[in-house]
């Protein structure tokens, strides 16, 4: 018989993204299928498994509706991703999980440095994954415990840590798309369902010190293997792809020969990638317009240039306003995530970086909250500066829950930076006007105007 294996995000009282070691409540309503999942759904996409998905988030579903399903499903393996905003309540149930003697792997930021701390907590979990792109749940499953990598596992009385390979590039099987394109993942820019989730490149080579990803080290897969999972897309009727890739464009070779592939066959499926502004140039940009790619997203931070070189960012205002030129010409879709809270910015900074947001003629602005994720330079800065109390674990970049302390502003001047940012970039006559102009179909529209309520009413009710 085939070994059962569930792939599980368990409900909450929030729209909440948990993936890519990476979790935030989402301002609008816009949530994605959770790349940790999708990638360990194409390590055991095989004949020898029956892989089921159980995302209650998305669904809108009870714990105790969920609990139902999993007892019904009974599965060999719970895949789980639990997280740090919604950590109080995922205890519980990761509690009550293994006390009926299930066996569950979880994937989340913290573990990746606090493992062994968690583990002694939870004396029934067995394991967990700290790179969710190796096959390490495979070699489990087939008993190849010698070539086991990226997870912790208790054995007896010990913890034993399998260290991550870090070849240059990875491979594994095609995920299985189709238990993620059939639940109602959504985003503001998406003119078309269904919608599918996948990424070209693991972590980030760059080294801002805030961000996870440039602890993660960073791998690629094969133009190849992409190609062969843009065909089995382009089987499936998938209408619209979000590369969740944080910087595309490192290996320019190889992304220029993809976008060379998907103009020459023809995928008539729209796309939308993630990236930063230095490492763009015109030609590649006009290539990935041909090749029916929509919208970009780029890393930009900051109006400060001394919270971006503070922070490891390392690209000037110049190189920013020189791309915004390049990006117009191209005429894509743009969305900029800024970051504000940093331990060094003031408020006179934060105020300066949301009036240089609306002068850029962007289509989205995601404005976010520095916050000290385990692993971080961040975090080491903050325990430096004694600008947070070690022992809290929950934490959320969508500004709902501070944890952070800042040395030049107080806890009101956060609240005030939170409304003033979404007022003034999206509460403006000329933006809207825009944005409606710019709308393409009538499922963008819809998303468009769902998130534009939720933003609102999560900002300012
Ligand atoms: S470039 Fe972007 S993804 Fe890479 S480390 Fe910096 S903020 Fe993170």
């Amino acid at each position: 018989m085939k070994k059962k294996i569930l792939f599980l995000n368990f409900p909450w009282k929030a729209l909440y993204i948990r993936d890519y070691y990476c979790s935030k409540i989402s301002k609008g309503n816009y949530i994605n299928a959770p790349i940790d999942l999708v990638m360990q759904s194409w390590v055991l996409n095989t004949w020898e498994f029956d892989l089921h998905l159980i995302d209650g988030i998305v669904e809108k579903k009870s714990p105790e509706k969920i609990l139902k399903e999993i007892r019904l499903y009974n599965p060999d393996i719970i895949i789980w991703l639990i997280w740090s905003a919604s950590l109080d309540e995922d205890k519980i149930f990761l509690k009550r999980l293994l006390e009926q003697n299930y066996e569950v792997l979880l994937s989340w930021d913290i573990l990746i440095t606090e493992a062994d701390k968690f583990m002694l907590e939870f004396p029934k979990l067995k394991w967990v994954i700290t790179n969710f792109i190796w096959r390490w749940v495979y070699h489990y499953l087939k008993w190849e415990y010698d070539q086991m990598d990226a997870i912790i596992i208790r054995q007896w009385s010990e913890i034993k840590r399998y260290p991550e390979k870090k070849d240059r590039f990875f491979s594994v099987n095609i995920p299985a798309h189709n238990l993620f394109i059939k639940k109602k993942y959504r985003m503001p820019f998406v003119r078309k369902y269904p919608f599918a989730t996948t990424i070209m490149t693991y972590g980030c080579p760059f080294k801002c010190s805030f961000c996870i990803m440039s602890k993660l080290g960073y791998q690629e897969r094969t133009v190849e293997e992409m190609v062969t999972e843009l065909d089995k897309l382009k089987e499936l009727w998938v209408k619209e792809i979000l590369f969740l890739d944080q910087t595309l464009w490192i290996n320019r070779i190889n992304f220029k020969k993809l976008l060379h592939v998907m103009i020459e066959k023809k995928y008539n499926f729209w796309r939308f990638w993630f990236s930063r502004v230095d490492v763009m140039d015109k030609e590649t940009m006009l290539l990935m317009k041909r090749a029916w790619c929509h919208t970009i997203r780029f890393w930009v931070e900051s109006w400060n240039e001394f919270i971006l070189k503070t922070y490891g960012k390392w690209y000037t205002l110049d190189i920013i306003k020189s791309w915004i030129k390049t990006a117009k010409e191209a005429w894509m879709n743009l969305l900029w995530t800024f970051i504000l809270w940093l331990p060094e910015e003031t408020f006179a900074m934060a105020k300066e970086t949301i009036k240089f947001s609306k002068e850029l003629g962007l289509d989205f602005a995601s404005f976010n909250f520095a916050v000290p994720r385990y692993g971080t330079d961040l975090r080491a800065e903050a325990q430096e500066k004694w600008l947070i109390d070690d022992s809290i674990e929950t934490m959320d970049q969508s500004g709902n829950t501070i944890v952070m302390w800042s040395r030049h502003m107080t806890m009101q001047e956060i609240e005030k930076i939170r409304k003033l940012a979404i007022r003034e970039f999206y509460l403006r006559p000329q933006y809207i006007i825009s944005r409606i102009r710019k709308i393409k179909s009538r499922t963008e529209f819809k998303e468009n105007v769902a998130n534009a309520i939720l933003l609102f009413k999560n900002t300012f009710f």
